[in-house]
């Protein structure tokens, strides 16, 4: 993007947060007793069903990560193990999941890959004895590579995981130094070679927008992605806001490079879509790549955490979040209380407030870049919602295509934006809240802003 054509943008600056889930939950309103009343109803026929399951340990931290975990875990990950047992049985056990047959599964953390063998059959005899899975179901269980031994992977397959996902994030020694991702080049040529033996569909995740990062550098890790036959790639950028407190000192304090500013953050987004399309790869989302040629083309467990208001998530473990049509919950995000939680209640749910966000499909479009608009018509939503549809369409940010709505290649770097702009009124202000007050942990300025030339 030139500087000079950018009297006609279509925004002045780009969000800095940019990675939640729609819609945001506040403390207080509900507690468990309600999960349990809920989940005595049955779910809507329409929409995805899927399960998270969430295993909070890891064997090392990395730097830039905001999520809840703990490395000190050797004692406590068979009791946690146990308790998740339990509350799977128990959701598993309620009127709403008994009519249901799950579309996907997802194991994600955290590192799940630090469960034992005997854990993951433990984890998949509870599945199958207790959920119905639909057919061709897509069962992910996200690895890092040094932990992912040939025995655990044998086992995940086993149980009836198809799809496994490695968090590369980066094959950059400087990087990889940078953030503690302690695991070789090798080793993760390793494990890719034994998940060959196991799975059909092998994601990676990768990491871009990193402090100092060159647009060769991207190139680099994306070739090794692709040379490694990764049937899909999610490339995401690096969302500074949520990053560790310790990773944005460093940043503050000059021991790292600021993160791209706007022009920059454009610009590689660009090269990443443009080089992984060139390689054969469809954009399914927006930053989710799926090779062409692989035999799962879809991530159902994302359609369904971007989908509609009735593709339903539930979860289980810890800081495991359930969207039901109607609630939506989180559990508690520390090993003992969750544990304890499920022994005393059967749920681990912590915060629980009701959940009527129809719009949510729509809310998530951008993301997902394409809608049926029946699916929005259907909804019977405010005017507004329509306004926003139309003045994107005006400016070029999406486009009709029969029956569907389809963001545009120009309309890509500005997904977020035009998810924001569709926030409902209430909402839009819980996320300027959260959205200022994980920008001021930072202690510098982001260069968001897109200059403007008269
Ligand atoms: S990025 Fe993944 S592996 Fe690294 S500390 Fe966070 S949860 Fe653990």
């Amino acid at each position: 993007m030139s500087h000079s054509g950018s009297k006609e943008l279509p925004f002045s600056s780009l969000p800095k947060m940019w990675v939640y889930l729609y819609p945001y939950l506040s403390r207080g309103e509900l507690s468990v007793e309600h999960v349990r009343q809920f989940l005595q109803q049955p779910a809507p026929n329409r929409g995805k069903k899927t399960l998270y399951m969430h295993v909070p340990f890891c064997d090392t931290i990395c730097t830039f990560c905001p999520f809840v975990r703990s490395t000190n875990y050797q004692d406590k990950l068979q009791p946690y193990v146990d308790a998740l047992v339990k509350e799977l049985k128990s959701i598993a056990g309620t009127p709403r999941m008994q009519g249901v047959a799950l579309d996907a599964i997802f194991v994600g953390g955290g590192t799940p890959s630090v469960l034992s063998p005997e854990q993951i059959h433990q984890i998949g005899e509870t599945i199958h004895s207790n959920f119905k899975l639909k057919e061709g179901y897509e069962w992910t269980f996200e690895v890092e590579a040094k932990s992912a031994t040939e025995d655990k992977l044998k086992a995940m397959h086993e149980i009836g995981v198809n799809r496994m996902s490695f968090g590369v994030q980066t094959f950059n020694p400087k990087y990889r130094k940078m953030f503690n991702l302690t695991a070789s080049h090798d080793e993760i040529k390793r494990t890719r070679e034994l998940a060959g033996k196991y799975f059909k569909g092998f994601n990676m995740d990768l990491l871009y927008q990193l402090p100092g990062q060159s647009i060769d550098e991207i190139l680099e890790d994306l070739q090794h992605a692709v040379d490694l036959n990764t049937t899909s790639i999610d490339a995401y950028p690096l969302d500074y806001t949520i990053t560790s407190k310790g990773f944005l000192q460093s940043i503050k304090k000059e021991r790292l490079p600021k993160p791209p500013n706007a022009y920059e953050k454009v610009a590689q987004q660009e090269v990443v879509t443009n080089f992984l399309i060139e390689h054969g790869y469809g954009q399914e989302f927006i930053y989710t790549f799926i090779r062409q040629n692989a035999e799962h083309k879809r991530f159902v467990f994302g359609e369904t955490l971007y989908g509609h208001y009735e593709d339903e998530c539930i979860g289980a473990g810890l800081s495991a979040f359930s969207y039901q049509a109607g609630l939506v919950y989180r559990n508690f995000d520390q090993v003992e209380p969750y544990i304890r939680a499920v022994e005393e209640t059967g749920f681990g749910a912590d915060i629980v407030n009701e959940y009527h966000a129809i719009e949510k499909g729509l809310i998530y479009f951008p993301k997902r870049m394409s809608i049926d608009i029946d699916d929005i018509d259907r909804l019977a939503l405010d005017a507004r919602y329509y306004e926003k549809l139309d003045e994107f369409e005006a400016k070029g940010l999406i486009v009709r295509d029969g029956n569907l709505l389809k963001l545009t290649r120009e309309g890509q770097p500005w997904y977020m934006n035009m998810m924001i702009e569709m926030l409902p009124e209430r909402t839009k202000h819980l996320h300027d809240t959260i959205s200022a007050t994980l920008n001021e942990r930072a202690e510098f300025t982001f260069d968001d802003e897109l200059i403007v030339f008269a």
